[in-house]
């Protein structure tokens, strides 16, 4: 299987490049990011251009799979077709700003964008898999009363460049031999409110001729955007991860606000109905929070709500930062809520965060200082 292409440096604590960043050569920002492609959009490129549709192909396997960073460098194309290409498209590269180990083993990788802005992506190396998290947005306009992210408010959507571009950075400091085997979309912003990038960006992951990961690894998170729930399941076989963090309408609303626009019965109906190809699971993700959501009176609601859809939930205690209010569950309230699920044949598990310390953990990504007060 030919993953993302990973050659040297080391897991984690590799230092960053000083002044990495978004690299756009030259007037890359008047040329054709041929990173922001995928296969199609390169075959309509290349044939624009005048050239064989074949050429696409070629162009995918060098950027995607073997990371080049220049037309020099990619020896089975012509010299007249390279220099054609240096004339009118370019190669962008995202490069980290900072890597941030945690004592866990994850990663934080902080990449300053060609605007200034920032976005963030976190490297979770385990026995047999390398996962990637990467973020959709500079920001969120959703606003999750707990997340850190949403309370910095809304920049902007990524590009596909800058979403395909944080794997392969991360790619690049991993140590020899090992590979991104999997890559969740779960970082900074909402990921189907960016749809024009995301599928391009699936497309280049899941292609045989990109990074060609299977479709069982690949995940997409999302806080309920119905429409783009019901899009998402029609073109692509990726995994689906809902973030529900409560088990009525009015706690939904009060903790998540786009829940007014789409509420609670409206996103687990979608999940009901959900395409489901080998026989996959939905993945719940559920914060608990002291005093909002982790009774057990939520324990039994969620566990009827949910009755009927092949669910897979992530218990996930709340990871406390300086910036809400919200305070992490009691142990024992953490246990017997799972305890109550698991009892009755619900798969249930407890997902403790990686790279609390670092600030890398599930909704501790973003941009803190806009978020104070
Ligand atoms: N916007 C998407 C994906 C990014 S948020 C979504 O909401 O699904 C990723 C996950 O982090 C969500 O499940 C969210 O509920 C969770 N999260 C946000 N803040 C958190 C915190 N402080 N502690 C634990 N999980 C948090
Ligand atoms: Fe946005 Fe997800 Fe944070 Fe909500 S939890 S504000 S949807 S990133």
């Amino acid at each position: 299987m030919n993953d993302v292409a990973v050659r040297g440096g080391r897991t984690g604590a590799t230092p960053a490049r000083p002044g990495g960043g978004f690299i756009l050569p030259g007037s890359c920002l008047e040329k054709t990011d041929l990173k922001d492609l995928d296969l199609e959009g390169l075959g309509r490129f290349v044939v624009q251009q005048g050239w064989e549709p074949y050429r696409a192909v070629q162009l995918m396997k060098w950027l995607f799979q073997k990371d080049l960073a220049s037309f020099d460098q990619m020896t089975n194309l012509s010299r007249t077709f390279r220099e054609a290409l240096e004339r009118v498209a370019c190669i962008s590269r995202l490069e980290p700003r900072d890597i941030v180990a945690s004592e866990d083993g994850s990663s934080k990788f902080v990449f300053a964008l060609h605007d200034g802005e920032r976005a963030e992506s976190v490297l979770i190396p385990e026995e047999g898999r390398v996962t990637v998290c990467v973020s959709s947005q500079v920001g969120c306009p959703l606003g999750c009363r707990f997340c850190v992210t949403g309370k910095g408010g809304f920049v902007r959507n990524l590009s596909v460049a800058e979403i395909v571009g944080q794997v392969q950075a991360v790619a690049r400091h991993l140590d020899e031999g090992r590979r991104v085997t999997n890559v969740v979309v779960m970082g900074m912003g909402e990921p189907l409110l960016n749809m024009e990038n995301l599928e391009p960006a699936l497309r280049i992951f899941l292609s045989e001729h990109g990074f060609n990961l299977s479709h069982r690894r690949v995940t997409v998170s999302t806080a309920g955007i119905v429409p783009a729930m019901e899009r998402l399941g029609r073109s692509f076989p990726v995994n689906l991860a809902v973030s529900l963090n409560a088990t009525t309408e009015e706690a939904r609303r009060e903790l998540m606000p786009v829940s007014r626009k789409y509420p609670l019965a409206a996103v687990v109906d979608a999940c009901r109905r959900y395409p489901r190809t080998s026989r996959k699971k939905i993945t719940f993700e559920y914060v608990l929070i002291a005093g909002e959501n982790d009774s057990l009176n939520d324990a039994v609601r969620l566990h009827a709500l949910l009755r009927g859809i092949p669910a897979k939930i992530n218990l996930i205690p709340y990871n406390e930062t300086p910036h809400t209010g919200y305070r992490a569950p009691r142990l024992e309230a953490v246990k017997a809520f799972q305890d109550y699920l698991v009892k009755r044949g619900v798969h249930a598990a407890v997902r403790w965060s990686r790279g609390r310390d670092i600030g890398a953990a599930c909704g501790q990504l973003g941009r803190p200082e806009a978020a104070v007060g």
